[in-house]
């Protein structure tokens, strides 16, 4: 299984920095996505970039158990270890498009692709025609983000074109928003709604029946119920992540939980001097005598090295500073003012709780001067993920 040691000759025991996913808080986050929406409304669950970080194998797996029809990645890569893992009867779309041969497995895959370019669509239709069978697709119409898509004003052109590719079907039209997560740009979320019903009238005008109409992420989700369609598609929600996420609040929103913590354990605990100075650049300077914990985590696994001199990790269930810099595979704490004498081999919590204290990925990533998706997607294949059922 992904991130997990079990190459031929590699020792048995491993570096103790771990990450904990807990598949009950991800089920526990479709299931509030799936109550919020309502049993009309399908949830498509957003699994792309190894379901951000939390392995989408495994996640996949187990949002399929909670009834998910639908996985949403970013590239066929990604559709073709889904599909690889056993995931053979549910649908698969493949948000990012498809490149050269990649196009002709999509159909033989029967993954979906979001289609926004008139070429591939063309060569979509080929490949269908080719193998004897009708290949549905996704209309992205591109409704102010000016990222992918068609332009909401060409749509109607568009679909036209589309229209003369007979082994095509357009099973479904969909936008992207650009900030539903802020408030202060709710007129311009409705003004993406407002252009995303036009342009699903072109397309119906031009000949097209589409079954799916979906607008939302995850902040669609919970900020713009009139953005819900028919489908909606959540991805940082489904793992709990939301204080970046969703419009500003301090209440996480009902049923949603953490799904990943991020572990490790004191490597090495010293006594330095007052005075002296800690790891490379001697960026930090001891005010006293200090008890320094190294940890066996760093850069190279994810842990951001903007975090140098300012991140805090949980030892004893009490803050612990982050001093000098994050190196490439270690990092070094100050626990002079942990109560409990902190020893070799000590939890440390990175990300997580323990006991009374908390950190959360949001709130790392805040420090680090990134968002938790950075976060989570970039802990590196090296850390090795362990699926808490039960
Ligand atoms: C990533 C992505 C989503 C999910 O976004 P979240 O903010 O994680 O909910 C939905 N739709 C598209 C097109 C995406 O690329």
């Amino acid at each position: 299984m992904d991130g997990v040691i079990a190459s031929a000759g590699a020792p048995d025991h491993r570096r103790p920095t771990w990450i904990e996913i807990d598949p009950g808080a991800l089920a526990g986050n479709y299931r509030a996505v799936r109550e919020l929406v309502g049993a009309e409304v399908e949830a498509m669950a957003v699994v792309k970039a190894n379901a951000y970080g939390h392995g989408a194998i495994p996640c996949a797996l187990r949002l399929r158990g909670e009834g998910a029809r639908w996985f949403c990645v970013a590239i066929p890569e990604e559709a073709a270890e889904l599909r690889s893992a056993g995931i053979v009867d549910e649908r698969i779309l493949c948000l990012g498009g498809a490149w050269g041969e990649q196009v002709a497995w999509c159909v033989s895959a029967r993954v979906t692709p979001v289609i926004y370019r008139l070429d591939t669509a063309q060569a979509f239709d080929r490949a269908a025609r080719e193998r004897g069978v009708i290949a549905d697709v996704h209309l992205e119409i591109d409704t102010g983000m000016n990222r992918l898509g068609v332009r909401h004003d060409q749509t109607a052109e568009f679909a036209r074109a589309l229209a003369g590719l007979k082994n095509l079907r357009v099973e479904a039209v969909m936008t992207h928003f650009a900030a539903a997560d802020e408030p202060a740009r709710d007129e311009f979320t409705r003004n993406q709604i407002a252009r995303f019903d036009d342009a699903f009238a072109a397309v119906r005008a031009a000949g097209h029946e589409p079954a799916m109409r979906d607008l939302a992420n995850s902040a669609g989700v919970y900020a713009h119920a009139a953005a819900r369609g028919s489908a909606v598609r959540p991805g940082g929600v489904l793992y709990g992540l939301w204080r970046d996420v969703l419009p500003p609040s301090d209440v996480p929103p009902a049923g949603v939980r953490p799904v990943m913590s991020w572990k490790s354990r004191a490597t090495l605990v010293k006594e330095v001097g007052a005075g002296e100075t800690i790891g490379y650049g001697c960026s930090h300077r001891t005010t006293r005598r200090s008890c320094i914990a190294t940890l066996p985590v760093g850069y190279a696994d994810g842990y951001p090295r903007a975090l140098s001199n300012r991140g805090r990790v949980i030892v004893h269930g009490q803050f612990a500073a982050v001093v000098g810099r994050v190196s490439m595979d270690l990092t070094i704490i100050d626990v002079t003012g942990i109560d409990r004498e902190v020893h070799a081999d000590d939890l440390v919590t990175l990300v997580g709780t323990d006991g009374a204290s908390s950190i959360s990925a949001e709130e790392l990533a805040a420090e680090a001067g990134t968002i938790s998706y950075e976060l989570t997607c970039g802990i590196g294949a090296r850390v090795p993920k362990i699926y808490m059922e039960g």
